[in-house]
């Protein structure tokens, strides 16, 4: 067997079935390219080499056993360092956790290791999933697999850049305001947020509790439903959890890859697009949305103005929700503990200098603003005020779907930006986010496939959000716009990606590794024929 990373997750699984590979080989192949591009990439936190190969191992056995097993088992997987792993370190990219060893798995965690998926390491992150850049990370940024000078976009850039460079063929990601699928957008995966409760939040760390939603991504459309079945479904421990049995979301991804969505009818949001939208951003919106027309999908442009107060208000009730959340980490029950150096080390002064010391700048300028929010006598000007504009934007999904299936839009309005560029301008960043965060205000789910590559050659991507509870549309929506585009490219986008192998092996550092790449070199490219 050639190169196993650059197999799909569908594909590890079927030659584990048909015993041409053991998942010993699988999770050694990935450690490998780990060790051979991480160094560049760093989209891990930290590698688990002895427990995912004492998980691959029992994973072959239990094969040799007979045992009845879950599709993927034995297909290794990544997982966002915002889950509680028991045993294992998790720090949620912050220092406040740098020694935080849990007591016990999130319920998702349980459930790859029970499906027997061998957990290959934490990925990187936004300091407590706070940003959209992973250069929130006290630990250092994740560099964009296709341009190592840029961002793979955030919170959960490590997971995407992970299974963009082929380092894992799955992820667990998380999703507050758009952390799974603006990522995916900018390192050209797939990443999807699940119906709010679709999937646990046991041993998620919480950022805003109504917001945040744990979710699969990967390298197609296919591997993330069924990642997405591995990990949802009802969980007791957790309130929210929906206590009905997961979409089948796999079954119509195969139908919309097999081209099946004739009469689905799509609305194009009006005010996710155009002003502010990268060109190439909304040439390959445009060119997707005529594929899905000539595959019979119905589309017609629809209005939800509230969209265009979803980002006041989401900044205003993520941190709110935030600044309780992180009200924990005081010094007494996890992590860091800091003494101050002068005076007396009352309760006060030992949590003031362990928050001092343990917080990064993004997340004490959260706290601040989201207990200002939440005080008194501005309780109802703005936490009360965004609540009324959250019930706004559920309406207007509401009256779309009278008349449409789902909604569509680019994912981000841009693509990934350099290292660096919006560190000082925390607006800017939050703008990459627009069209992720009513999905999240709504509780309903999102999809984001890759669209192409824009006029600069970086990937950018198409946006599915559907009802609640209605995720499995959207992965037939998406199922089919990937089998026309990958059609079209000949080729998945990813195949056009640089050659990170050859990058180190020549020596280039970050700098030199440019953007776009070998490109598929044809007229209908990525990039429709615009180079
Ligand atoms: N980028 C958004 C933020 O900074 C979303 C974060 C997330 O989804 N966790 O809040």
């Amino acid at each position: 067997m050639s190169d196993l990373t650059r197999l799909t997750a569908a594909e590890m699984a079927g030659l584990l079935a048909g015993g041409q590979v053991s998942s010993v080989e699988l999770t050694k192949a990935h450690l490998e390219r780990i060790d051979q591009v991480d160094p560049a990439v760093h989209a891990f936190l930290q590698t688990l080499p002895e427990v995912a190969l004492a998980e691959a191992a029992a994973a072959d056995q239990a094969r040799r056993d007979g045992e009845q097993l879950a599709e993927l088992a034995g297909v290794p997987v990544a997982v966002k360092d915002v889950l509680a792993t028991k045993g294992l370190r998790t720090t949620c990219g912050s220092r406040i956790l740098e020694n935080w060893i849990p007591a016990y798995d999130a319920t998702v965690v349980r459930k790859v290791r029970e499906a027997r998926l061998p957990v290959l390491g934490k990925t990187n992150m936004d300091e407590f999933a706070m940003g959209s850049s992973t250069e929130h990370s006290a630990y250092g940024p994740t560099h964009n697999p296709w341009d190592l000078e840029r961002v793979p976009g955030g919170s959960g850039g490590g997971s995407a850049a992970a299974v963009g460079a082929f380092e894992a063929p799955l992820a667990l990601g998380s999703d507050t305001g758009g952390s799974i699928r603006q990522p995916a957008a900018v390192t050209g995966t797939v990443g999807a947020k699940p119906t709010y409760g679709g999937v646990s939040r046991y041993g998620l760390v919480a950022m805003a509790s109504s917001l945040d939603q744990v979710g699969p991504v990967a390298r197609n459309v296919l591997d993330t439903a069924l990642l997405h079945e591995v990990i949802g479904g009802h969980d007791p421990m957790d309130q929210t959890s929906l206590n009905e049995p997961v979409p089948p979301v796999a079954e119509m991804a195969r139908r919309g890859l097999a081209g099946d969505v004739k009469g689905l009818r799509i609305g194009v949001v009006a005010e996710l697009g155009g002003r502010g939208y990268q060109q190439g951003v909304m040439d390959r919106f445009q060119e997707a949305l005529k594929l899905l027309a000539d595959l019979g999908v119905e589309i017609q442009e629809v209005s939800c103005p509230s969209f265009s107060y979803a980002l006041p208000a989401y900044y205003l009730i993520m941190p709110s929700e935030a600044s309780s959340n992180l009200a924990r980490f005081d010094a007494m029950r996890y992590g860091l503990r800091v003494t101050p150096a002068e005076g007396p080390a009352t309760v006060e002064a030992v949590m003031g200098a362990t928050r001092e010391a343990g917080f990064g700048p993004e997340v004490k300028r959260r706290i601040i603003l989201g207990t200002y929010a939440l005080s008194a006598g501005y309780y109802d000007a703005y936490y009360g005020s965004a609540q009324k504009v959250r019930t706004l934007i559920q309406r207007d999904f509401e009256s779309a779907w009278e008349n449409v299936d789902m909604l569509v839009s680019p994912t981000v309005p841009t693509t990934a930006f350099k290292l660096g560029e919006k560190l000082e301008d925390p607006l800017s960043m939050y703008l990459q986010d627009v069209a992720t965060i009513p999905a999240n205000l709504a509780g309903t789910p999102g999809i984001s496939v890759p669209s192409g590559l824009a006029e600069d050659g970086l990937p950018t991507g198409f946006q599915v959000v559907g009802p609640a509870r209605a995720d499995a549309y959207l992965y037939q929506l998406a199922g089919a716009l990937e089998a026309a585009l990958v059609d079209k490219w000949g080729g998945p986008l990813l195949d056009s990606a640089p050659d990170l192998v050859a990058l180190a092996a020549g020596g280039q550092t970050a700098g030199d590794a440019g953007s776009g790449g070998r490109g598929i070199g044809h007229q209908d490219g990525p990039t429709g024929g615009a180079k």
